[in-house]
């Protein structure tokens, strides 16, 4: 099963990532996390990307192309994953596409996580509040990170509604019922086997 998800900032996809990936025995790809591992690491790549991601900005496609192409040539790739945060950008969809085509490993589905941006800002709001959050988490970087995601990425829902593989859940509730939804959703693509 090869999934992706899409979803603003705040709207809880890595938590269902994390749920997900363990439910179906695939691995969990977060760019975000592999970023941050490269920031805490101190090299020159994790200076640079520490810059931009504490200014709410994306790291240029062509890095994040070769860091994800990188981490799918692992072997552990080959039982299926779960893309969090990445693609982002409409060019990293279609780089996605023809890497993944040349590996002869299509996406089964794109899930996209729908949350008012009302209630995004708060959640934001409160882990910024709830403190020692990630740097990235304070209102202004919030707001900006906010909106990146509507500029840069919610054509990225688009691109996949094209596609044919998009299904949107409501991300409004709590861990479990969005579970579900996320559930309900991945099943409903063809082979699925859900690990008991
Ligand atoms: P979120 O809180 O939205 O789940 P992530 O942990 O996925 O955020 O990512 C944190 C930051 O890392 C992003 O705001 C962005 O600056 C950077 N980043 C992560 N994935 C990508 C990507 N695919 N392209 C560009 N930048 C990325």
């Amino acid at each position: 099963m090869r999934s992706v998800l899409v979803g603003p900032p705040g709207a809880g996809k890595g938590t269902q990532a994390v749920l997900l990936a363990k439910e179906l025995g695939v691995p969990h790809i977060s760019t975000g996390e592999m970023l941050r591992e490269s920031i805490a690491s101190g090299s020159e790549l994790g200076k640079r990307v520490k810059a931009i991601t504490e200014a709410g900005n994306l790291v240029p496609d062509g890095t994040m192309i070769d860091i994800i192409a990188g981490r799918l040539s692992k072997s552990d790739a080959a039982l299926g994953f779960i893309l969090d945060g990445f693609p982002r950008t409409v060019a990293q969809a279609e780089a996605l596409k023809v890497l993944l085509e040349k590996k002869d490993m299509p996406i089964d589905v794109v899930v996209a996580f729908v949350v008012p941006e009302d209630i995004l800002l708060g959640r934001i709001q409160s882990r910024a509040k709830a403190g020692g959050g990630r740097a990235d988490d304070n209102l202004e970087v919030a707001a900006k990170r906010l909106k990146v995601y509507w500029e840069q990425t919610a054509p990225v829902i688009s691109f996949y509604r094209d596609s044919g593989l998009l299904v949107e859940i409501d991300g409004l509730g709590t861990i479990d019922e969005v579970r579900v939804r996320l559930d309900k959703a991945v099943r409903s693509r063809k082979g699925v086997k859900i690990k008991q």
